[in-house]
């Protein structure tokens, strides 16, 4: 028999488990997925080594309360009419909704520049997960590097490991951030939030206006030694063992591109669009969190609530929508600040790598008119990440708008791909 759900929940980050919750609230059948084996999704990652907040440890448990159903370690790779196919490291099925709740979160935007495949070189949220997953830090030298606040976070979270941070590099100049720091007394809570960041950084340079041109290997050529930086003091050399470079996040659209939903532009990038209640273009299929545009984790849970709410069924209390209405300015405000300058789209010569999969350099795309084009003659974007990375790559420095999404959605196995139709 079908499994069948009132509200499915595709992500278990803090929108997805306030969707579930509120969902679950108006007494709906509610089922959240998660393709990680643990609920939390990217702010709330489980840390080997330090116990979860209060609030994650709450929105956690919450979001996940009996009768709840919650689907760890299983991935979506395809969708049909109510149903979207679901693979865990076991099995594969259909899952029926009667509404959908999208919840998918965000990626880092990773950007080439010469030297940025040498071992050692990493985005910023992923050296944060791996110190969290128990990746050994203690003594090594990092460079934080590239755009927003998550480097503040991956920063802390480093230093919080053992790891020795070398400095944090922003690309926005520092009058912005001097103007956006005097602009957090309306959000109080980021406001603190700032000030405690601070104190745990206290001692390393963060340093505006400042980009990483380049990582530069030891003798041996194999591993990074050090880093190549360009700032308003001019250009400088940081020893280090590690790079941890992000130039922010973009939301992942996947899921959202193969159901069909409609989107609107997110700078360079799509995100999905949504009404006052969190619908998205389609019948049936609600949206929330940063898959809609980053907006911190604020923004993700009060959209989670409103999309619950309404996929339930139930009314949206003015209060809610007024907070979301607060948390986006916040959010405008930090798309503002951290705005890419051209100095980075020119970071990447016609001799570096920009898809690392298929070993693709970015004069091979010279000439070609869209990303299929390029795939075809090149096998830009065929790789393990299937254009993940170099797909918003070449999105952010104007080449090539994003191309759709195809199934399966990640990788999966002969198996799950002979459950090729739903169940009824
Ligand atoms: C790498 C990284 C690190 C970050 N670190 C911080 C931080 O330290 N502090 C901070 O304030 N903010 C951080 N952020 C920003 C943070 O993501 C948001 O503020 C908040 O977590 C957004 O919540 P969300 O529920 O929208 O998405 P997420 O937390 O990203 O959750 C989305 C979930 O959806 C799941 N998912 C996506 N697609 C599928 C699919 N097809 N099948 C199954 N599951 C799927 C993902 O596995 C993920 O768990 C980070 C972002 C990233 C990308």
């Amino acid at each position: 028999m079908a499994e069948r759900y009132d509200v499915l929940v595709v992500g278990a980050g803090p929108a997805g488990l306030a969707a579930a919750q509120a969902a679950a609230g108006q007494g709906a059948r509610v089922a959240v997925l998660d393709a990680q084996p643990r609920a939390g999704g990217q702010v709330w990652r489980h840390d080997v080594r330090h116990a979860p907040s209060a609030a994650a440890a709450r929105g956690i448990h919450d979001g996940l309360k009996p009768p709840i159903e919650w689907l760890a370690g299983t991935s979506v790779v395809a969708a049909q009419g109510d149903a979207l196919l679901v693979q865990t490291p076991q099995a594969a099925r259909w899952l029926h909704y009667g509404n959908l709740v999208l919840a998918t979160g965000a990626r880092e935007l990773l950007l080439p520049f010469p030297g940025w495949t040498l071992p050692g070189v990493v985005g910023a949220g992923a050296a944060q997960a791996l110190a969290k997953q128990g990746w050994p830090l203690a003594g090594k030298r990092v460079v934080v590097a590239g755009s927003g606040p998550l480097l503040l976070a991956a920063a802390t979270t480093l230093r919080a490991h053992g790891a020795h941070v070398v400095a944090i590099c922003e690309q926005a100049e520092a009058s912005a951030l001097r103007g956006f720091a005097a602009g957090l007394w309306r959000w109080p809570g980021k406001l603190l939030q700032a000030g405690r960041l601070r104190l745990q950084l206290a001692g390393v340079p963060y340093r505006g206006g400042t980009v990483v041109q380049r990582a530069l290997p030891a003798a041996d050529g194999c591993l990074l030694r050090a880093v190549g930086i360009a700032g308003p003091r001019g250009t400088e050399r940081l020893a280090c063992d590690m790079l941890a470079v992000g130039y922010g996040l973009i939301p992942n659209m996947e899921l959202a591109r193969l159901l069909g939903c409609a989107t609107q532009a997110f700078g360079a990038h799509a995100a999905v669009q949504v009404d006052a209640r969190q619908h998205t273009s389609l019948d049936h299929v609600y949206a929330a969190g940063e898959a809609c545009g980053i907006g911190g984790v604020d923004c993700a849970r009060i959209e989670g609530a409103i999309a619950g709410l309404a996929a339930a069924g139930a009314a949206v209390p003015a209060g809610l929508l007024r907070r979301r209405g607060h948390a986006r300015a916040f959010a405008a405000a930090l798309r503002r600040t951290f705005a890419l300058r051209p100095q980075v789209h020119a970071l990447a010569s016609a001799d570096t790598l920009v898809c690392r999969c298929e070993d693709v350099t970015l004069g091979m795309l010279d000439g070609h008119a869209d990303f299929r084009s390029a795939k075809l003659a090149t096998r830009c974007g065929m790789g393990a990440c299937q254009g993940r990375i170099c797909g918003a790559a070449l999105a952010e420095l104007g080449r090539f708008p994003h191309a759709g999404s195809r199934p399966p959605l990640f990788p999966a196995r002969l198996s799950t791909l002979a459950h090729a139709e739903p169940a009824s």
